[in-house]
């Protein structure tokens, strides 16, 4: 079966207040995780509108400017309104643990669910048995990161004869080895592949940048992804002006999403300094032809091909 991740964009703004674009947040969607990244101004009342559930979620937060966070502290009170019980995780960059203390000792809030808060300063922020997040630096704020998403490939069917071959003792190490672990015999490492069938590779791979200039870096970590969802804070001609302030421009966008030879690219984080869009995508699509800016409540299904 096709492997899917569904997306949700719930703000499409840069920082400055806009009646149709709300600040950041985009939800992805992957088996039973739902992760935010970012959670700006009106975050809880698209989640509601859009029926994204308080209560498993975890937080991914790109950076701390208040454009990115504003909305964390009314969606964790709702959490505690609601009675949600679930624990939750919070990552962000260094500074998100005194961050969200400093916040709760303003507000005087105490939240009656448990929070884990896992600090990155790049590298895997999170790995379970169905996707690995890894977070990489850009140079948007003191420190910002963006992030890399891939989904673990179908694990193919634990073959015996192989593992008898290879003197596994059954139990355990069969266990892990099923669970895509890497065992070690006497010394020797023994790879899930060394025992598992072939099975067509089914991840998917998306990359989300947060606020950033035109960074080599993102290039590098969104070789050939499936979907890459970048900054275009300006229109093209205001080159001078993303450089300043740390953004891109729609056309930065299309250059990373070329050079990482990307599948696919949808432009956020827009500021009302694109007097036209259709032109701006229209210079874009000069570059990159796959593109479009996102919209407040576009959804979007990533499939794989097997
Ligand atoms: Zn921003
Ligand atoms: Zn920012």
């Amino acid at each position: 079966m096709a492997n899917e991740i569904n997306i949700t964009f719930l703000g499409t703004s840069s920082a400055p207040p806009q009646l149709s674009r709300k600040q950041s947040a985009i939800v992805v969607k992957y088996k039973s995780h739902t992760l935010l990244f970012d959670v700006g101004e009106a975050t809880q009342y698209q989640m509601i509108e859009q029926k994204i559930k308080f209560t498993k979620l975890t937080i991914i937060l790109t950076h701390l400017h208040s454009d990115h966070t504003l909305g964390i502290m009314g969606l964790l009170t709702t959490r505690n309104f609601r009675n949600i019980k679930t624990p939750i995780k919070i990552i962000g960059p260094e500074w998100t643990s005194k961050f969200i203390s400093l916040l709760f000792f303003a507000y005087r809030f105490k939240p009656d669910f448990d929070i884990e808060i896992i600090e990155t300063s790049g590298g895997i922020v999170l790995e379970n048995k169905d996707f690995l997040l890894e977070s990489f630096p850009l140079s948007h704020s003191d420190t910002s990161f963006g992030y890399k998403l891939v989904t673990k490939p179908k694990i193919g069917r634990f073959n015996v004869e192989k593992a008898s071959e290879l003197n596994i003792p059954r139990g355990e190490l069969w266990k892990k080895l099923q669970n895509g672990k890497v065992i070690e015999i006497n010394g020797k490492a023994i790879h899930p592949s060394d025992v598992l069938d072939e099975v067509e590779d089914n991840s998917l791979k998306v990359i989300i940048t947060g606020d950033t200039p035109f960074d080599e870096t993102t290039v590098e970590y969104a070789q050939n992804a499936d979907l890459l969802i970048h900054d275009a804070t300006y229109p093209s001609y205001e080159e001078v002006r993303a450089k300043k302030y740390l953004h891109s421009t729609c056309t930065d966008a299309a250059n990373v999403a070329k050079q990482a030879k990307v599948k696919r690219l949808i432009m956020t984080h827009i500021s009302e300094l694109h007097k036209n869009l259709e032109e701006s995508l229209r210079d874009a699509k000069e570059i990159f032809s796959n593109c479009e800016f996102a919209e407040d409540g576009l959804k979007v299904k990533l499939k794989s091909k097997v």
